[in-house]
């Protein structure tokens, strides 16, 4: 039997607002337990909360920028539940009327398609605080300074037909909530973390099969092992004979395996109301439209300019949108060296530099070279003083910060491309005279070798013969 994965995805995003979603507490990240939960956040009797603006607006935000309908009149619900870190005993949610409806999103697939996402609806709602087991024999500790922190959640339509493609989707979202700056991403402070549900099916099958419910995946990695494990899991399941029951599950990144955590709560358990403390949030025309115009150049509206204008493939106008500060170093890299040669610019960013970063764990931002030294890098390559293969010694050279830019490294090496003809003859004479069988050959008919001899060339001026001449002398002297 040949089975389908069906998947959609929760995604939770902190709002990075200065202050709580209904208090005035700080939402900052690391302080101390319990110091900066109010009132509020506690839910001592006698307090009202009151809404932050900011967080409607950073929702609005979102909304707009995956072309959504946004709930003209949305409505807070209190979803109620008994749980430790969460003291009032309910959360403040959004549920029938949410303040973003339908909206979608494409993503990239690896055969160079692109797939589009309906996202069913994003709602604001608080989150809470922390259990904490680690520290406390015996005992939990709860810690309600995330308690209150507002959150969107967005909720996908069970689009994704791979683990691959729930990744690609989770990339997309987080890429775009940072580009928005209605996020910071961090997913090790969990700023950004997403539930997966998964469930198979018969290949043709209409219907969808019984889906489990992931949580704690903390790591886009993650996603996908945490997918894949449950798909194995779920079709040995079924063809065992057995069923897939409606549960949630806890994801174990040390053990790489998914169990039981309780079966899953229908939404009438939650005995969800609306809030009587909070009004509806109606959303005003011209605030939408100031909103709106205060919007960044998006991703996919990145990524298509890459291509249109610069001649970018998919491949690589992707890659290089996949975050705004990977964009905008190539836009400086591109300013740098006067907009001649954008896919030069981008081979060197996405082959050598992303290359080197991810091999030393840093982001782009914590590039040991600016855009303005890898500039200074390719217009040499451009100008023809230095060849290709010199320009990657010269990189290594800024990596290691033994040098402030490639003209001073150029000069203190000595590594100036040979362009003088009457040089680059000399060796290509001696070259030749080396090795009379090849020249032999190549008379004889055997033209694949002109690499053979350009490599040993290049070998022979320490790479700094011009490539161009050299295959040009070469080729001249090889045919009479
Ligand atoms: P709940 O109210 O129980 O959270 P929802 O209907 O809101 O359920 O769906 C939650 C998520 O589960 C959505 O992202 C949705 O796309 C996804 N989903 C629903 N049915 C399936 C299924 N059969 N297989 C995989 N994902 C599903
Ligand atoms: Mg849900």
């Amino acid at each position: 039997m040949e089975w389908e994965v069906v998947i959609g995805l929760e995604i939770h995003a902190q709002l990075a607002t200065k202050s709580k979603i209904f208090s005035s507490a700080s939402t900052a990240y690391g302080a101390q337990p319990n110091t900066q939960a109010c009132a509020v956040d506690l839910g001592l009797p006698g307090v009202l909360p009151v809404l932050n603006e900011e967080a409607v607006k950073m929702a609005i935000k979102f909304g707009l920028a995956i072309d959504a309908e946004l709930t003209q009149r949305s409505v807070f619900a209190r979803k109620n539940y008994f749980y430790p870190d969460s003291p009032k005993g309910y959360q403040i949610s959004q549920f029938e009327l949410p303040i973003v409806g339908k909206g979608h999103l494409s993503i990239e697939l690896e055969d160079g398609t692109e797939k589009v996402i309906g996202v069913t609806r994003a709602h604001l709602e608080e989150d809470a605080g922390k259990s904490m087991h680690e520290d406390f024999h015996g005992q939990t500790g709860i810690d309600l300074n995330r308690a209150g922190t507002p959150l969107i959640e967005i909720v996908s339509e069970p689009d994704m037909r791979s683990a691959k493609e729930a990744v690609a989707y989770m990339k997309k979202i987080h890429s775009l909530v940072r580009y928005l700056e209605i996020c910071d991403g961090n997913m090790q402070e969990g700023s950004f973390r997403c539930d997966a549900n998964v469930s198979v099916r018969p290949v043709g099958q209409e219907e969808y099969g019984t889906r489990a419910e992931l949580k704690n995946i903390n790591s886009f990695r993650n996603v996908e092992r945490a997918i894949n494990i449950e798909v194995e899991r779920q079709i040995e399941l079924i063809e065992d004979g057995g069923q897939v029951v409606q549960e949630t599950r806890l994801y174990d990144a040390d053990k790489n395996e998914t169990r039981s955590m309780r079966s899953k709560e229908e939404a009438n358990d939650y005995r969800y109301f609306p809030d009587p403390d909070l009004l509806p949030v109606v959303l005003d025309l011209a605030m939408i439209e100031e909103i709106r115009a205060t919007l960044p150049e998006l991703p996919n509206a990145k990524r298509d300019r890459f291509i249109k204008d610069m001649g970018l493939s998919l491949y690589d106008a992707s890659v290089l949108t996949s975050s705004r500060e990977l964009a905008d170093y190539f836009e400086q890299l591109l300013a740098k060296t006067d907009n001649k040669d954008p896919k030069l610019c981008a081979n060197w960013i996405i082959t050598t530099l992303l290359g080197a970063l991810n091999k030393a764990g840093l982001e782009i931002d914590e590039s040991p070279i600016s855009a303005e030294q890898l500039g200074g890098v390719l217009a040499r390559i451009s100008d023809n003083t230095i060849s290709g293969k010199i320009a990657k010694q010269i990189f290594d050279a800024l990596w290691k910060g033994e040098g402030k830019d490639a003209d001073s490294i150029i000069e203190e090496k000595g590594l100036k491309q040979v362009t003088d003809s009457g040089a680059i003859e000399a060796i290509v004479d001696e070259v030749l005279a080396n090795n009379p069988g090849q020249v032999e050959q190549f008379k004889a008919g055997k033209e694949q070798l002109i690499g053979f001899f350009v490599g040993q060339v290049m070998k022979a001026s320490k790479g700094k013969a011009n490539p161009a001449q050299v295959n040009e002398i070469l080729k001249a002297k090889l045919s009479n």
